[in-house]
């Protein structure tokens, strides 16, 4: 197969036919040997691939040739949606022309993207019950619904409310699955049924996590599984995975949601689906009982988030605030949320099995035993959360914002997690990124992932772009601390120099969103480049309008730091303006620091270090996309030269020209660079 490899991926072979910019580059066909070695060998394969490597067919060629010799499936899990299209749209489908192979790739979406027509059926027959706008949206949908293949969200192409789309899309609790009068077309199960075919799954990580997660209830049952048995997994953006992990594993709790379940249950469509006379007994309850006991469920829950809003506004003022006590003063009004909720539970479920006996209202059983689970489910992620139990491996918080309070708990050895239900069970697992290590190093990664009981492969593949020559990194010796008080005024500053210098075109990266509005204000009124704030317009609209309109500059944060793509001169300058560190009072971070400290490790360097050298590298990596792409890279924190851990940041780098100088240097070099490089 190394052979069978090294031709696929050569300048004469297959796919140097199939896509027009495809290079031959020693670094993919490397990579697509050790991916295949990871399916022969049974092992687990970590991979750094720097940008313009060609990752993805490094990976689907192996996993491909495996399926079509072995016929066994590989799941590919990747974190973002772009990546997801860019696999079933274009590289999967091109790449199975090209090799001559016949196989079956699926892409498989969330459970809550597809349309439940079992739902769809009960709103048509009580249109009536719904305003005039939600029963128009409705006959939408159902038209819609008798034209669609798939039956998934984002073929919608008419004005459709979230609110709307909530009420017919399908809902685990709600689906009692064979037993659904529409099971045979139900769209969920059709794609579920072609995932159980499929030789190539690509899914997202959230929705591998939830299959994960699924699987170890209980109450568990093979034909509500989320995925179909799979043994061999590439998990791309594997920097990612402990994060939504992390996330899948946590409980949240929060008011909006509490509101929305309550608010959901609706027993007006109950007593419509019973015959008009003759069940008196139900209709009392239907109509006296259950109403007052669902009135009493939102007012407990109204009380306590308003007491604990008091209780918040008498502590430090915290974005997100940590419990570290046993919340006396607000804890015995959410132990009345619990009981209010669980005796509804208790009342919906006595309800779904009377209702047996009516065969018209067995669809409405089934959303009556469903909103029971989902409130039992809230009551018992409630009283968990107001339960001390000085376990070190946990962490609970509470974050207010502007319209909701979430409460979270969250459990902090991810590690222990994904050993024993993912990495151990699984014959390969292949995790790929562009930034999976610091300083060259996988030993991070590894601790975070729990890869540690199975043989691992580990290699960094280098960008085949020309870095040295390509771009520029330059670092103001004469900045102050980023701890000082006049930091911001300076980087405003230096920032109107850096774009003027590359005449806009510019990502201004931020850690912190206060900071990007008032550095924002700073720049905005002294330049005449259009300066995009992050948040004034949704993402990707603000990614648009910084494609369209020349010498633009982006003020962006977290999710502006990786994952956008802008080729060519659009984007020929990245100034960061802090090295990417994590809040140390975020009660995640704190807690995971205590936790390496009870284990004799030092927080900083086996944690913050790591995680931020990573951040950057991604932010680096916004300048280079192609390899006919320039700029420099602008870093106004000299922690990056001054600190001795600033090394580990600038090892984790490309090869690449650097200047570190006093500030008028380092611009009268950037516009030579502009000029040099044209
Ligand atoms: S099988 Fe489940 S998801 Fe499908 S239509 Fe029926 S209830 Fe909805």
């Amino acid at each position: 197969v190394d052979d069978l490899l090294q031709v696929i991926f050569s300048a004469e072979g297959p796919l140097a036919r199939a896509f027009s910019d495809f290079e031959e580059r020693t670094q993919q066909k490397e990579m697509a040997v050790q991916v295949f070695d990871a399916y022969t060998k049974e092992e687990i394969a970590l991979i750094e691939a720097g940008t313009g490597i060609g990752k993805s067919l490094a990976y689907l060629v192996p996993a491909m040739l495996w399926a079509v010799k072995h016929k066994e499936k590989t799941v590919i899990s990747t974190h973002t949606i772009a990546l997801q299209e860019q696999l079933t749209e274009k590289d999967i489908p091109v790449l199975l022309k090209a090799l001559g192979i016949e196989l079956k790739a699926v892409l498989l979406k969330g459970m809550s993207n597809y349309l439940c027509l079992r739902k769809l059926s009960d709103f048509q027959e009580q249109l009536r019950l719904f305003t005039e706008e939600e029963s128009k949206e409705l006959q939408s949908v159902e038209n819609w619904s008798t034209k669609t293949e798939e039956g998934s969200r984002s073929e919608i192409a008419f004005p459709l409310s979230q609110e709307t789309w909530e009420k017919v899309r399908v809902e685990k609790e709600a689906c009692n699955s064979v037993k659904c009068p529409h099971y045979k077309r139900c769209f969920f199960f059709k794609a579920r049924r072609k995932a159980a075919d499929a030789q190539l799954l690509v899914v997202n990580h959230h929705l591998l996590f939830a299959d994960l997660v699924s699987k170890q209830r209980p109450d568990f049952k093979e034909e509500k599984a989320i995925l179909p048995p799979y043994r061999r997994l590439v998990l791309d953006e594997a920097h990612h995975v402990e994060e939504v992990a992390l996330d899948s594993l946590a409980v949240r709790i929060d008011r909006q949601n509490l509101y929305r379940l309550l608010s959901k249950i609706s027993t007006e469509t109950v007593r419509e689906a019973l015959p008009p006379t003759g069940c008196g007994a139900l209709v009392q309850r239907l109509e006296i009982d259950l109403p007052a006991e669902k009135r009493l469920a939102l007012d407990k829950v109204q009380e306590a988030f308003s007491q604990l809003e008091d209780f918040l506004s008498t502590q430090a003022p915290e974005q997100k605030w940590r419990v570290r006590s046993e919340l006396s003063e607000i804890k015995p009004s959410f132990l009345l949320v619990c009981k209010a909720l669980r005796s509804l539970a208790q009342g919906l479920h006595s309800l779904a099995s009377e209702l047996a006996p009516f065969e018209k209202a067995a669809s409405q059983a089934v959303d009556v035993q469903a909103a029971s689970s989902r409130l039992e489910e809230q009551a018992e992620g409630l009283e968990k959360f107001f339960t001390e139990d000085n376990d070190p491996e946990r962490v609970r918080w509470i974050e207010p914002s502007k319209s909701n309070i979430a409460l979270i708990d969250a459990h902090l050895n991810i590690a222990q997690h994904l050993e024993e239900h993912l990495f151990e069970p699984l014959s390969t697992v292949s995790l790929c990124s562009a930034t999976l290590t610091a300083n060259r190093n996988f030993e991070y990664m590894k601790g975070r992932l729990g890869i540690a009981k199975r043989t691992a492969t580990e290699n960094c593949y280098d960008s085949p772009f020309d870095y040295e020559q390509r771009t520029l990194l330059l670092v103001p010796t004469d900045m102050p601390d980023p701890t000082d008080f006049s930091f911001n005024a300076e980087s405003a500053k230096q920032i109107i120099q850096a774009i003027q210098a590359s005449r806009g075109n510019a990502f201004v990266l931020f850690t912190s969103y206060d900071m990007l509005r008032k550095v924002h204000a700073l720049v905005s009124e002294q330049v005449s480049y259009p300066c995009l704030r992050q948040g004034d317009k949704p993402r990707q609209a603000l990614i648009e309008s910084f494609k369209a309109q020349d010498g633009s500059v982006l003020f962006g944060t977290d999710s502006f730091w990786e994952g956008v793509d802008v080729a060519g001169e659009a984007l020929r300058c990245v100034i960061i303006v802090k090295l990417p560190f994590k809040v140390p009072n975020d009660p995640l971070v704190e807690a995971q620091g205590e936790r390496l400290l009870a284990q004799g490790k030092n927080p900083f360097f086996d944690f913050s270090v790591p995680q931020a050298v990573m951040k950057f590298k991604q932010g680096f990596g916004r300048l280079m996309r192609k390899k006919t792409d320039r700029g420099c890279i602008v870093c106004l924190d000299k922690r990056l030269i001054s600190k001795s851990y600033g090394k580990l940041f600038l090892n984790s780098l490309p090869p690449c020209r650097t200047l570190f100088d006093r500030s008028d240097a380092i611009f009268q070099e950037m516009r030579n660079f502009y000029i040099r490089t044209l």
